[in-house]
């Protein structure tokens, strides 16, 4: 079966030009004795936004793999797909995001429903997962609850994964669930009861997505009650570690941080509890490079960082067009974003520190860059010009992509 390692990271590409560098950074981990695989990710949305094909993505890594020799395992994941758009990716991606956020509180068929509470019956009462401290009890009623609000879900990704076998061949993809795309969070007892469901319904999955407690906003830090998060995160570990046991499922199932690119503050304790409790874990950190694009532009100045602006200006303007579909993972004040008359005049340093996610910085806005973190559709607009001034600048915007992968997300989140 193709496996996923302990460690993996989700990298982004959106205009598929950073593979090399984005693996710089990978090969700095190995040379600091860490081995992380690489997971390309890329959802249909970006695709359709980008005017780019599975196999763009696909070629860009095998591209990237080529020419750096990276020669250790990665992946191409169909990000957050669906039934209606999984068949473009089938040919292509190694790596599947299921998503069923959609389907959370949709009514599943009544057999099923009691089909569900009879093979989890037996944690009735006090339900003890070994490593938690607390004892949750567990009511006849609350167990169908569970089940009317998530197995039709699950039963939505179990179809969605014997559709992509069918095709694929079993054991030649990674399965991932994802249910991140909500306003509420899954408790660790619902966690494990969708596990246990996937588990019955003969869902290989590897990874899980869960919704956190707190705001994972894009591209920004963590916002919300750190104790709690830290609760939660450590309660689903061992959650995750009983459920691969008692239902079935892959031993290295680990946990799925989506929209976890720049969440320092968590960063350390989740890498803490991984230790400890010696699980893996899979980040996603997909739109944070392309910020680095708009970082590198910046800094190389002249025509480039007149096209920064420019993509800036246009951003602003279409503001509310553009952070629409996203309304559940950003959070811009508007009173903070400056406007194109001013960021006009900035030089190239003020933009890039302006944009540039240094914790502290006494210039680093985040409003502006969650702004241009969804702006990524104007520069698509750009097409052939913004692709050229990337390459053009490719050594400044390489570092500005390596640096930020590297010293800012793995060297936090592992503690090296
Ligand atoms: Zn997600």
């Amino acid at each position: 079966m193709l496996t996923l390692s302990k460690y993996s990271f989700g990298i982004g590409d959106r205009f598929a030009q950073q593979g090399k560098a984005q693996l710089k950074a990978f090969f700095k981990a190995r040379e600091a004795g860490l081995e992380l695989t690489p997971v390309w990710n890329k959802s249909n949305r970006e695709h359709q936004i980008i005017h780019t094909e599975p196999a763009d993505a696909r070629y860009a890594a095998d591209m990237a793999v080529k020419a750096t020799g990276w020669d250790s395992e990665y992946f191409v994941d169909a990000d957050h797909i669906n039934i209606n758009n999984v068949d473009k990716f089938i040919d292509h991606c190694n790596f599947f995001t299921i998503d069923v956020a959609d389907y959370i509180g949709k009514p599943a068929a009544n057999a099923n429903i009691n089909q569900f509470i009879k093979e989890n019956d037996l944690y009735v009462g006090a339900l003890n997962i070994p490593g938690i401290d607390e004892t949750f009890t567990l009511t006849l009623l609350q167990l169908e609850a569970i089940a009317k609000k998530f197995l039709f879900a699950t039963e939505e990704a179990a179809r969605i994964y014997k559709h992509i076998e069918l095709k694929k061949g079993a054991g030649n993809f990674v399965t991932e669930v994802s249910m991140d795309e909500v306003e509420t969070a899954q408790n660790p007892v619902e966690l494990f009861f969708i596990l246990s469901s996937l588990g019955n319904l003969g869902v290989p999955v590897q990874t899980i997505a869960p919704k956190f407690t707190g705001r994972f906003n894009k591209g920004v830090d963590y916002q919300g009650d750190i104790e709690l998060f830290r609760k939660e995160f450590e309660q689903d570990l061992l959650v995750l570690e009983f459920a691969s046991k008692v239902f079935n499922l892959p031993e290295n199932l680990k946990l799925s941080v989506h929209s976890g690119s720049d969440k320092f503050s968590i960063y350390p304790l989740m890498g803490e509890l991984i230790k400890k409790h010696n699980k893996g874990i899979h980040i996603k950190t997909a739109g944070t490079t392309w910020l680095e694009e708009m970082i590198g532009l910046a800094v190389s100045g002249g025509e480039a960082l007149d096209l920064a602006k420019s993509i800036y200006k246009k951003a602003y303007d279409r503001r509310s067009e553009l952070c629409a579909p996203y309304s559940t993972v950003i959070d811009i004040d508007e009173k903070l974003l400056p406007p194109p008359s001013e960021t006009d005049k900035w030089s190239g340093k003020q933009f890039a520190e302006t944009l540039r996610h240094i914790p502290g910085h006494p210039l680093y806005n985040p409003s502006f860059r969650q702004l241009i973190h969804v702006g990524y559709k104007v520069a698509a607009e750009y097409s052939n010009v913004y692709i050229s001034h990337i390459n053009q600048n490719e050594t400044v915007v390489g570092k500005e992509v390596s640096d930020n992968l590297y010293d800012r997300h793995i060297k936090r989140l592992f503690g090296i």
